[in-house]
């Protein structure tokens, strides 16, 4: 990836410096478990209005997700400035909720919390370059703007499974070639993406995409114990009440992009 040579990836300044993916303060929490991270890559080929998944490969990394660290942003500017701000206003909210406490959240702490959710999920991203689906621009926007792009979508369940230390990742890119009138895909460019994150009690799901309505995700309707927090729809929201999801609900989340795909696929084909 080119940006890892030395420039980062959200400012484009010199001075990269080692950073954790998710906050080291949650390992206190989260513990260091000696686990495995899945991660499923998905390439599609397509024609317009559909789209085919022609191949998936599901990678299996060693180490728990919340203890890695990438090289891809400057320490000045963004990694000890304002995503450290931003780390330390949302930390009030994102703590309790991977304790899996009770808490109302306002329209506020929602917002917080979903710049901190995408902001994690910019830099997890870097983990799956090659599939790499969220743009430039959607990262100057968390930078400039202290919020996500509003072609964001973000949810969160608090995850019931059984294991209390689960931290994971799972990242799907989706290459839509016919996408070419809007944005240059010689480089067979990954256009839409989701990211699962769990820690803990707390899952997030992040949706986007580099054009916006280029992909109907209608992930609301299929899956039980997810609350959207982006764009905030409720101003007061009991998280613990309405978002339970177990481990299937979870898995399939993450696992939405692909069957969404060949759902949306098989409709279109009627
Ligand atoms: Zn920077």
């Amino acid at each position: 990836m080119a940006q890892a040579q030395g420039f980062c990836v959200f400012c484009g300044r010199p001075g990269l410096t080692k950073q954790h993916i998710v906050p080291d303060r949650l390992s206190a929490i989260l513990g260091r478990p000696d686990v495995v991270s899945p991660q499923l890559k998905l390439r599609s080929e397509s024609q317009p209005e559909r789209f085919d998944v022609v191949d998936d490969d599901l990678i299996i990394k060693q180490g728990a997700f919340h203890i890695k660290k990438l090289r891809i942003v400057c320490g000045e500017h963004c990694n000890s400035g304002w995503m450290r701000a931003l780390e330390e206003r949302a930390s009030s909210v994102f703590e309790p909720l991977v304790r899996g406490q009770s808490l109302y959240l306002s329209a506020d702490q929602q917002h917080l919390l979903a710049a901190w959710a995408s902001q994690i999920a910019m830099v997890a991203e870097y983990t799956d370059p090659e599939y790499a689906a969220i743009s430039q621009a959607d990262r100057t926007h968390l930078m400039i703007n202290g919020e996500p792009p509003p072609n964001w979508r973000i949810w969160l369940g608090h995850f019931l499974g059984k294991d209390k230390n689960d931290s994971s990742y799972n990242h799907h890119g989706l290459i839509q070639p016919y996408l070419d009138w809007t944005i240059k895909n010689d480089k067979n460019l990954a256009t839409v993406q989701t990211s699962t994150i769990t820690l803990s009690r707390l899952v997030f799901h992040c949706f986007s995409e580099r054009r916006r309505g280029s992909f109907r995700y209608n992930v609301e309707e299929k899956c039980r114990g997810i609350i959207p927090i982006w764009p905030i729809k409720t101003e007061n929201l009991n998280w613990k009440k309405a978002g339970s999801m177990n481990e299937a609900d979870r898995n399939w989340l993450s696992m939405s992009l692909p069957g969404l795909a060949h759902a949306q696929n098989k409709e279109s084909r009627r």
